[in-house]
């Protein structure tokens, strides 16, 4: 995510990136989620303008309630309380412990499944820090605590993986107030909130009712496939004692996910018994299969609310343009914030392919009448990714909360749907949203990443005041 000061009047992006320009009357946005945003320019000169992820999507407006004054009030009051402005003094003062954290943390690799070495780092920090009972799971999930009189947990957590594979050249450096190399935004901004949040509460002793839950999970990434958060979510200890979980994903402080876009992935196998192309014609073609599967399958109607997609990605099979091949394959991604919507489109697709199945076999019964052979056509789904769909209640207290935080410090945050490790909870019904770092970043998943400390201090007393609102702080 991009936030532009009022001096930018025409950008160009590259790639799967946005274009911004600036026309005599107004300031066009292409790009945004097919919305195309036009603004006044002498709005536009008033305003930020904030520029989406292309994974995230923000929800309309009316879907969300107002912030209640109680809450107004109960934020205002902690905001006064004089151990929580030594906190923010304290978060102000130590920028640069914090970015050599970051730095230290992105120069130690961590690829899907290799998640290891960066979480006995953690584990250390956690230790030095002062949380207490700190131990990494069976998965390799970091876990902190910081106690409270109170039994429910208030988790706060941040995916240590990251998109690039073992051995990607990593080249961590410093510019000024930029960090720049792979991760050190996504999540290295993510991270160190999670540090300096541990940090401040040891450093200031604040008391805070509910315990703190501080978690660094594996497997967020790509084929990781949310596996920390849907593991924690399965062990009864935390699954029934998490009561709020805020997720702490990349840099900015301008988002609140809310929504879990979730997504289901596969992989479709056709295989026959293969042959000659001349002395074999006739027999079954699973590249064909295909072909008729996928003709039913992109037929299948979706709604435009709750928004649902669906894709045939890639495309593999054969061997020559003489061989009847042994087998085809294809990957499906569907996504949607709906659950039902998910399970109908897979059902259509099973249902595709089994229909696909029949006519080729009863056409190749038909084309080899003679020789009595079966056709030996047979089809496997393999779910290569599987991230549950759900969405907060509008009237969820972390939702109240964030945003009368935001309220409270003049931040304004937009309120989008994207799939995060709080796809998790959110899909169990529990309260959840996924909020940056601070700073800002960008090329997250490239080589070219970059992470800019500077605002830091917003985004990290922002997540401070909703965590100890949700956990409780004297009265
Ligand atoms: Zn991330």
């Amino acid at each position: 995510m991009i936030l532009l000061g009022p001096f930018y009047t025409t950008l160009g992006w590259r790639g799967s990136r946005f274009e911004l320009s600036n026309t005599a009357e107004n300031v066009v946005i292409k790009g945004v989620n097919r919305r195309a945003a036009i603004l006044p320019t002498r709005l536009f000169d008033l305003c930020h303008v904030v520029i989406w992820r292309e994974s995230m999507s923000p929800v309309p407006r009316a879907e969300v309630s107002e912030v209640l004054p109680a809450l107004q009030q109960e934020i205002a009051r902690l905001a006064g309380l004089p151990e929580i402005r030594h906190a923010f003094a304290w978060l102000r003062l130590q920028e640069a412990q914090f970015a050599a954290w970051q730095l230290e943390m992105a120069r130690i690799a961590a690829p899907p499944f290799g998640e290891r070495a960066r979480g006995e780092w953690l584990a250390q920090k956690f230790i030095d820090l002062g949380l207490e009972d700190v131990h990494c799971d069976d998965v390799g999930n970091v876990f902190g605590i910081s106690p409270g009189r109170g039994k429910d947990y208030v988790a706060i957590s941040a995916h240590i993986d990251t998109v690039f594979p073992a051995g990607t050249p990593l080249n961590i450096r410093q510019q000024g107030a930029r960090l720049y190399g792979p991760g050190v935004s996504d999540n290295g901004a993510g991270v160190t909130a999670l540090l300096a949040v541990a940090g401040v509460l040891g450093a200031t002793r604040i008391r805070h009712a509910q315990p703190f839950l501080f978690i660094g999970n594996v497997g967020e990434e790509g084929e990781g496939d949310l596996r920390g958060m849907r593991h924690i979510f399965s062990i009864p200890r935390w699954k029934e004692a998490i009561r709020y979980n805020l997720v702490l994903d990349g840099a900015g402080s301008d988002t609140i996910v809310a929504e879990a876009l979730g997504s289901r992935r596969f992989e479709v196998i056709v295989r026959g018994p293969g042959g000659h192309s001349w002395s074999d014609f006739g027999a079954p073609n699973p590249i064909v299969v295909l072909a008729r599967a996928i003709q039913s399958f992109a037929q299948t109607p979706v709604p435009a609310s709750p928004k649902t997609t669906f894709n045939i990605g890639a495309i593999r099979g054969g061997t020559s343009v003489n061989s009847i091949p042994e087998s085809a394959s294809m990957r499906v991604d569907i996504r949607s914030t709906s659950m039902a919507e998910m399970e109908r489109l897979e059902h259509a697709l099973r249902q595709s392919l089994d229909t696909a199945i029949e006519e080729e076999t009863r056409e190749t019964e038909g084309r080899l009448a003679s020789s009595r052979k079966p056709s030996g056509l047979s089809s496997e789904i393999v779910v290569i990714g599987n991230r549950p769909a759900g969405e907060l209640d509008p009237n969820a207290r972390i939702l109240q909360v964030i945003r009368a935080v935001d309220s409270h410090l003049g931040n304004a945050a937009q309120i989008q749907r994207a799939s995060t490790d709080a796809n998790i909870p959110l899909s169990l019904g529990r309260e959840a949203i996924a909020i940056g770092g601070g700073g800002a970043g960008g090329g997250a998943h490239t080589l070219q990443e970059w992470f800019d400390c500077s605002g830091r201090e917003l985004g990290l007393k922002r997540i401070l005041l909703a965590a100890l609102a949700l956990a409780g702080v004297g009265a």
